[in-house]
This record gives C-alpha cells, structure tokens and sequence, in this order.
C-alpha cells in the first residue's frame, strides 16, 4: 500500500492469476479507476523479496493464506491415490500447481476421506453428485469426466471422535445429505444418542447441535427405493495403516477410539481402543486441515503457524500486517475472514502516521524492479483477457467457465499471442 501518492493506492500480488479469479469482480471499480491494481503472476520470495516490497511501499499487507495440505503419519501413505484435500481439491479445481497430483480416478469404487471437516464434505460432495448436477458448476473439464467415468459406490468419511465434535457446520452437511440419490448411513450404531459428557459439551453450541440434528434426521429413512450411491459417516474412528496391492491403495486399517476428558477441562479428545476394522478404498484423501508456511523476511510461529500480530500489525515491523488464516489460523468462513480483514486494515488506518511523510517508489517501483528482471506480471487489463477466454470456452462446453490451467497458456492468451 503507498499512501502518500495521489491518494491511497494499492496494489495485490498474486503468485497464478488464478487464486483472486473468482472475487477480481468485486475489484472492477477500483480497478477502472486504478485506485487498485493487480499484479498476477508474482511470486513474493521468488520474482520479488518481501523486504524489496517493504522498500518500495509504505505498507505490506501479508494475505497468503495457509496454501499447505496437513497430513496424517499413516504406516503406508507413500502408496498411490492417497493424497491430502488440498491437492484434490487443486485438483479437481484445475489449479495450475507447480507439482499437480495424480488422480487415478479409474478403478476407484470406494473413497475414504479422514476428517470432517467442510473440506472434507466439498470432496465427499463433488465425489457423489450426478453428472448432471455439476452442469453451471467451474469444475475442470478432466476431473469432471474422471469422476463421472469412474465407478465410485461408496464415500466414507472417517472422524476421529464423535457426531457431538464434528468440525463441519450444519447447513454444508444438510447440502450433502440432501443428496436425492444417496443413501447415508452413519456408525458406529447408537452413537448418535450423545453421553452426558458430549451434551453437557455442546450445551452453548447451536452448531454442534444441528449438527448432530441433521445427522439424526438423515437416518429417519423414507422407504424410498434404492439408492445409486452411499455415504458411510464413521465415526469414533481413526486410520492406522493403509495397505495396498501393486503400490496403489486398496484399503484402509482403522482404529476404532473412544472420548476421553478433554484436557485442562477442554472439549473431549479420542483415544484407541485396539480394537481394528479394515475397508476397502482405492482413493484415499486426508482432509485434516491446512498449513501456513513462512515467507523469508516475516516472523513465524510454527506452533501456531501463523505470523505472530496484534490486531493484524505484524510484531516488531511498522509497515508489515497480516490477514485471513495466516493471522489466527485455518478455521471459520468466508464472513469470518472479512471481520478479520476489517480489523487489520482498521488497524492500518490508525498507523498511516506511523509510515512516514517520505516519498515511496510504490507501483511505478515496483514495475521497473520486475521489468529489470525481466518478468512480466499480468495486470488487471491482461487478466480480463484470460477471464474472456475462459467464459467463452466454458460456453462452447456448456459451463459457466472452462479455466485455463496452465500458466503458460495464461501468460499467452494475456498477451494476445
Ligand atoms: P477443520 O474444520 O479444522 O476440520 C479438520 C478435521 O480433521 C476435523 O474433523 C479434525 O478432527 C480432523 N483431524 C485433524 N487432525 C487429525 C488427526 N491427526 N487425525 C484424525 N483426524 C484429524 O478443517 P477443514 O475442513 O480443512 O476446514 C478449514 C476451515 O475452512 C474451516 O473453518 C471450515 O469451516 C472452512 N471451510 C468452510 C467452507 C464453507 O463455509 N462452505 C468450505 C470449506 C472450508 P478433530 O476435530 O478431532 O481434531
């Protein structure tokens, strides 16, 4: 952010031009009028250092979010189709990743996904839906037709603890579970009837406890035929051992656990039993979370992996803040994210002193630096050309978008070649 030049202006860096795709429209004003501009295609600690950007600007903004998929130490994991959420996710998403994963999509009857999380609930969800519904999505065109090829029967969500603990939230589980053509079950049996300990938990959380609702109503069956496919909500449950045969994954060992009291008087927490159970699944995505990870030149906690602030100042910096889930870790939703943001530019707005009456180079600086080093950024002008292109053949395949998933292809179409 440079305050001092013809008003306020700020400029966003942005490492594939895909990551703002979908909210650069609520920018279009501001950046008509170049008050904002946008600097796609920049990776801040490969094309530009963080302290380069603290000297060209009065403030920097840290706002990268936690990109890292967490991953469970599972005897096996190095087997083929176990991947975390984040890389299916990117996956399925077509982002244009610096090392995409494989999917093998073709032999796969039955998904086990550990955690329950809403990630875990968006992988269980474009996994089970009918072809027909993902029609008016952006999902890729080749995860689309993977998925819709493959034989997929089964979608089990495994949760170390139980339906009182659940980390998703009701209105995204109701969405899945509402799905007409699939049929969910959920164990270990009686779990749902909660112990006193796990009401007494949940007695000053109207989440957990429509949650635990939407699960109870989603077993009163209405004898309606059949169902195509299944969801299996296991509860109580945690995977040990992945085994495989021809080294892809063929199944899964899990510990069946059970609550124990919380720590420090904390919310309970799941303990084995030794007892096993063994289910087949030939993809497997641990959806436990995501990372933040450093970036050379700003502090960071690694317990907590979040770079240490108060109120969205970076410590011991005057001209670094940070947002988002980089700031208080990976949890909460869209509308939680912007309470953070406000508070971190409130914050900014009461230090505009702190930053100095001396000039900066700002955006023009910030031109020339990476024109010296010959990288060209994609503006906000070569940006509406890639997002033409997309809706045009998104239209040709009858969706709202098809995106291009390589930067190259970006890079190219963004200069008209
Ligand atoms: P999350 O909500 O933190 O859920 C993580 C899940 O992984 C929990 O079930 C957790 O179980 C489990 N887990 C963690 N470590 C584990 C381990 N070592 N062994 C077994 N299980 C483990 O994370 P998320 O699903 O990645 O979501 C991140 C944030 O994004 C959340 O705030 C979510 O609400 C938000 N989000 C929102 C939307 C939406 O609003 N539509 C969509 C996607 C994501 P325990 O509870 O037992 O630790």
């Amino acid at each position: 952010m440079d305050s001092r030049q013809s008003d306020n202006n700020v400029d966003m860096l942005d490492e594939c031009n895909w990551c703002v795709q979908n909210v650069m429209h609520h920018f279009q004003d501001m950046m008509e009028k170049k008050r904002v501009e946008y600097f796609g295609n920049v990776r801040v600690g490969k094309d530009v250092s963080l302290d380069e950007l603290r000297g060209l600007y009065h403030a920097v903004v840290l706002a990268y979010g936690a990109g890292g998929g967490k991953r469970l130490s599972v005897e096996g994991s190095g087997l083929k189709n176990i991947m975390s959420a984040r890389d299916f996710v990117n996956w399925y998403n077509g982002h244009p990743s610096d090392a995409p994963v494989h999917v093998d999509m073709a032999g796969v009857k039955d998904v086990l996904i550990c955690g329950l999380g809403n990630v875990a609930l968006d992988c269980a969800r474009v996994l089970l839906k009918k072809p027909e519904d993902m029609v008016g999505t952006d999902i890729s065109t080749k995860p689309y037709d993977a998925i819709r090829q493959s034989p997929i029967e089964r979608v089990r969500i495994l949760a170390r603890r139980g339906p009182a603990q659940a980390a998703c939230t009701p209105k995204e589980l109701r969405e899945l579970l509402q799905l007409p053509h699939v049929e969910t079950f959920v164990h270990p049996e009686g779990c749902l009837k909660l112990t006193e300990s796990c009401k007494k938990e949940i007695a000053s959380s109207r989440i957990h406890k429509r949650v635990v609702d939407v699960l109870t109503k989603s077993q009163q069956k209405d004898d309606d035929g059949r169902k195509q496919k299944e969801l299996h909500v296991q509860f109580l449950s945690s995977p040990v051992k992945y085994v495989g045969s021809h080294g892809t994954v063929q199944g899964v060992i899990a510990e069946r656990t059970e609550l124990a009291p919380g720590r420090d008087g904390g919310p309970q927490r799941a303990i084995g039993t030794g007892e096993m159970e063994e289910f087949p699944c030939q993809l497997v995505i641990e959806s436990v979370g995501y990372v933040a990870e450093p970036l050379e030149g700003a502090p960071f906690d690694p317990k907590t992996n979040t770079v240490p602030n108060v109120l969205g100042k970076v410590v011991d910096a005057d001209d670094l803040y940070v947002c988002g889930w980089l700031k208080r870790g990976p949890s909460g939703i869209i509308g939680t994210n912007l309470v953070d943001a406000e508070q971190t530019v409130d914050t900014m707005v009461r230090h505009i002193d702190i930053w100095g009456s001396s000039q900066k180079p700002g955006r023009q600086g910030l031109m020339e630096l990476l024109e010296s080093r010959n990288h060209q950024p994609i503006t906000y002008e070569a940006w509406k050309r890639i997002d033409e292109e997309e809706i045009s053949r998104g239209q040709a395949a009858g969706k709202l978008r098809e995106k291009l998933t390589s930067v190259e292809d970006m890079i190219s179409i963004a200069n008209n070649q």
